[in-house]
């Protein structure tokens, strides 16, 4: 058996291993390389092995990540199965075509700019089009959790739940390899423990050989704080002046948490008669989504919703999706909160609503993800005035608040947990999607345990 590793080895994006055994070549995610322009460029260079001799694809999970370069892969040639749960391949669906649109802007940006400065630009193309990442859903097939699922003459495939996102799995495969049966699994990304709407990760059995996630390798979330606490009295606070609390959130996942987070505090009666808006129309059709997957929820969110209460669904909250009801947002002076995207506020109509709340004292600037340098929620989180946005300038006299440790991932006690749980060390242990130092010190870790856990180089294959 041979794996081999051609993204997110040694960094965090790009997740795309590949297991070869003598019966078959299987391929596990193909995501994006992201973070600035020149890793971007990378997507566009052809894959470290042959996509047309590929017989099985198999993805982890929706985010960009881990299937943003699923349509280059196609457009390589690989007309084969790609195997996810039925959750993953919905949130796909909605990924994919935003990440299409955003290639075709991009491409479109540049030509402008290279046209402006009497350049060639013919040259130009996006990585993919919004219809050819539509292509690609023809080729997937559902597999539900917990339920072994054949591979045409390669082995079989069980998919069991990370809790990560909604649809998230850590891979088990069982390969033919000769006379042998070779037992891999792939972690995918690992949720956490206290997250509000969906479960934990799920325990395995112990594998040959394992690969792990290491996001969160050398650091603990910081758990002393109630997050949900914070929420309400921010909120509160906010109201009780009159304003409006403006959130920035990732349209899938972080949107859908903070709705199971003011779901309690409405029901509960402590924040009633606020409206809250999700002004996206991907979150939207991503919350409805999250609707038809209950069985990912956690324990008190299937709870509510065993007994006729929808976790995210509450009196106050709108859905918006038309663009005169978002305009409506801003026309109104009622106190009110607005989850909008994007989640660094680079795009999208949350640049939209800051423009009219980031100059009023009254109102509060909310952020509940994680804001890349040089994005522009980055500059008003540290506390820059004035800011630009769409070309104009602004005081920023709103409060600037953060709740942190909404991370999907697992902190490093949480994949101890984890990998504690297989019940015993794989001979092989492969420390993948983290930053050198997290995964570097995960690695040591596990080593101390009694595997032999390796941090693989881009590129780098190993026998087995
Ligand atoms: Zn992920």
């Amino acid at each position: 058996m041979q794996i081999s590793f051609h993204g997110a080895a040694s960094e965090v994006t790009g997740s795309c291993h590949l297991v070869e055994t003598s019966a078959g070549r299987v391929l596990l995610d193909c995501g994006m390389i992201q973070g600035g322009k020149e890793r971007h460029e990378r997507n566009r260079e052809p894959f470290g092995f042959d996509a047309t001799t590929l017989d099985a694809v198999v993805l982890s999970h929706a985010h960009i990540d881990h299937c943003g370069r699923l349509p280059v892969l196609r457009k390589a040639g690989y007309k084969g199965p790609i195997y996810a749960t039925p959750a993953t391949i919905e949130l796909v669906r909605i990924l994919l075509s935003d990440s299409g649109h955003i290639q075709e802007e991009d491409a479109r940006w540049t030509i402008k700019r290279l046209r402006k400065k009497g350049k060639d630009a013919s040259h130009v193309k996006p990585l993919y089009t919004r219809a050819e990442a539509l292509q690609v859903l023809d080729q997937f097939v559902a597999v539900d959790f917990d339920r072994w699922r054949a591979l045409d003459g390669l082995g079989r495939l069980r998919f069991i739940m990370a809790g990560h996102i909604l649809g998230a799995a850590i891979v088990e495969l069982e390969l033919e390899d000769g006379d042998e049966c070779r037992h891999v699994t792939f972690s995918g990304d690992l949720g956490v423990e206290g997250a509000r709407l969906l479960a934990r990760p799920d325990r395995v059995e112990c594998p040959e050989v394992l690969l792990i996630e290491s996001t969160y390798g050398d650091r603990e979330r910081d758990d002393t704080e109630d997050r949900t606490e914070l929420l309400y009295e921010i909120v509160r606070d906010t109201v009780e002046r009159g304003g409006k609390v403006v959130i920035p959130s990732f349209a899938v996942g972080r949107t859908q948490e903070m709705l199971a987070r003011l779901n309690d505090l409405v029901e509960s009666g402590r924040l009633s008669g606020v409206p809250v808006f999700v002004d996206s129309p991907m979150a939207v059709e991503a919350t409805e989504v999250f609707t038809k997957f209950p069985d990912a929820y956690a324990k008190e969110a299937r709870r509510l919703y065993c007994s006729g209460d929808a976790p995210m669904e509450f009196p106050g909250l709108r859905l918006v999706t038309r663009v005169e009801d978002s305009k409506a947002i801003n026309a109104s002076r009622v106190p009110s909160v607005i989850i909008s995207a994007s989640g660094m506020c680079t795009a999208g109509r949350i640049k939209h609503h800051l423009k009219h709340e980031i100059g009023n004292p009254r109102s509060t600037v909310l952020f509940v993800g994680y804001q890349a340098r040089g994005s522009l929620g980055r500059v008003i989180q540290n506390g820059t005035s004035p800011v630009r946005i769409h070309g104009d300038t602004f005081d920023v006299r709103a409060r600037i608040e953060q709740i942190p440790g909404f991370s999907a991932h697992a902190d490093r006690s949480a994949l101890l947990d984890w990998y504690d749980g297989l019940g015993g060390n794989p001979q092989h242990t492969f420390v993948v999607h983290g930053d050198p130092d997290a995964a570097g010190a995960l690695a040591k870790t596990l080593e101390e345990r009694g595997t032999n856990a390796v941090v693989p180089e881009l590129g780098s294959s190993f026998e087995l």
